[in-house]
């Protein structure tokens, strides 16, 4: 993100960097941790190392169904003069192998024990077997050919999965590929969530004049569903600072982070910000972000024990939302898990449009990248127009007062690094 300072005689707003920075410096990684089955584990965090008891694959094995020799026996072998050996042995795989008798083949197959004594694979392509119950090769084998190495993947004690990796199913199964049958991983991260506005009603009810869907509560609902959160939803709150300072308080209690939506801006309807002062404190509000400017950071207090939870006051335009979420809020909820690492990867990406310069606000344009390899930008770029999101494919992070000419580079983060 973009770390130039806002250059102007309004008041000045944090640059998106910076505000990112200091949301992060903030959050500490929630105590508690429990014992998961590993098929349970998808997308928890790691609370401690996994080491590997054993080396993987634990014995030297078959990459191809063939023949185990020693490259020796087959010196010499061509297509005018193939060797034949007799076949003294058969290992499928699972079973336990012999050692291999000195000018004989194993017949071997994929993921079997190569033979003590043999150095080195035929794949059974490449042998043909002679009436007489041998079978014949006519090509010298390299040596180690079609042999996976005992400990080729894995080496015994090695770490394999550091404490704040986040389980995919890749890292699922490679802790299952050294015999792990549970995990240590840190507790899910507990979010309050409340939306504020008395124009929102739900789908299913009817929407009288004036009145909009509550859809930010399914976009939302959704990221912290995928971010593997323990969500509490308080529903909508009434634009009034009395029911806002009460919600806040009842959501500070068993949660780490409360999240809201809307009524953070700066009008007489919007209550948040006062309704968290009155109830802890805000240390950061207002960004240099289009979308999403009015987005707060704060902590409410728990009642008298002298903890508090944190507190992010999302904006209300369902775009604002949506983006300050996956900008600041992902990586925020993500460092609470334990999380190492939770920069997004950004790709640097060909404009196939161009945009005139915006304003001291760092740019979060939707975008969608095209079949020749670069991007379009959506349309509208309002906040309100929720649209954008479901067309793009992620988001152009553009600099303060920067205009974007069609064939320059820009800085591109997919949704997939994002959701
Ligand atoms: P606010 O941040 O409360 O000033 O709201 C900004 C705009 O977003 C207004 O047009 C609201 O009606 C709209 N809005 C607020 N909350 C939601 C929500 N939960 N779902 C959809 N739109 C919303
Ligand atoms: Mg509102």
């Amino acid at each position: 993100m973009s770390t130039t300072p806002a250059a102007s005689s309004r008041p000045p707003m944090l640059a998106t960097a910076e505000a990112l920075g200091r949301l992060l410096d903030a959050a500490r990684q929630v105590d508690g941790r429990e014992r998961v089955g590993t098929l349970d584990a998808l997308n928890r965090v790691l609370a401690a190392d996994v080491n590997s008891p054993l080396d993987v694959p634990p014995m030297h094995t078959s990459s191809m169904d063939g023949y185990a020799v020693r490259a020796a026996d087959l010196a010499g072998a061509s297509e005018g003069a193939p060797v034949a050996l007799p076949v003294s042995q058969r290992i499928p795989a699972g079973h336990a192998a012999g050692p291999l008798a000195a000018g004989t083949a194993a017949r071997i197959f994929t993921g079997a024990t190569v033979p003590p004594g043999a150095d080195t694979v035929v794949m059974q392509e490449m042998a043909h077997a002679t009436d007489d119950g041998r079978v014949a090769f006519a090509q010298t084998p390299a040596a180690s050919e079609w042999i996976t190495r005992q400990g080729a993947d894995i080496r015994r004690d090695s770490v394999i999965l550091p404490a704040g990796t986040r389980l995919t199913p890749q890292a699922l199964g490679l802790a299952a590929s050294v015999g792990c049958a549970d995990l240590d991983v840190v507790r899910r991260v507990r979010v309050a969530i409340f939306f504020t506005g008395d124009e929102l009603r739900m789908p299913g009810e009817p929407l009288e004049p004036g009145a909009i869907y509550n859809s930010n509560r399914f976009t939302l609902r959704s990221l912290l569903a995928k971010l593997g959160c323990e969500v509490t939803d308080l529903g909508i709150v009434p634009d009034r600072l009395d029911a806002t300072r009460e919600t806040l308080r009842r959501a500070a209690t068993d949660h780490d982070l409360i999240l809201t939506c809307g009524g953070v801006s700066v009008g007489e309807e919007d209550h948040v910000k006062p309704a968290v002062e009155a109830e802890g404190r805000i240390s950061m509000w207002q960004i240099a972000m289009k979308p999403g400017k009015p987005l707060a950071f704060g902590a409410v207090r728990r009642g008298d024990e002298g903890s508090e939870a944190f507190f992010i006051g999302l904006p209300g335009n369902p775009v604002s939302s949506f983006c300050t979420f996956l900008l600041f809020v992902r990586p925020f909820l993500l460092r609470l898990a334990g999380v190492t690492n939770v920069t997004p990867r950004v790709h640097s990406m060909r404009a196939d449009f161009s945009q005139k310069k915006g304003d001291r606000r760092n740019e979060f344009l939707r975008a969608r990248v095209n079949e020749s390899g670069g991007l379009d930008l959506f349309g509208n770029q309002s906040s309100a127009v929720l649209t954008s999101t479901v067309w793009g494919d992620g988001l152009i992070d553009n600099p303060p007062n920067h205009a974007i000419s069609a064939g320059e580079i820009v800085r591109f983060i997919p949704f997939s690094e994002l959701i």
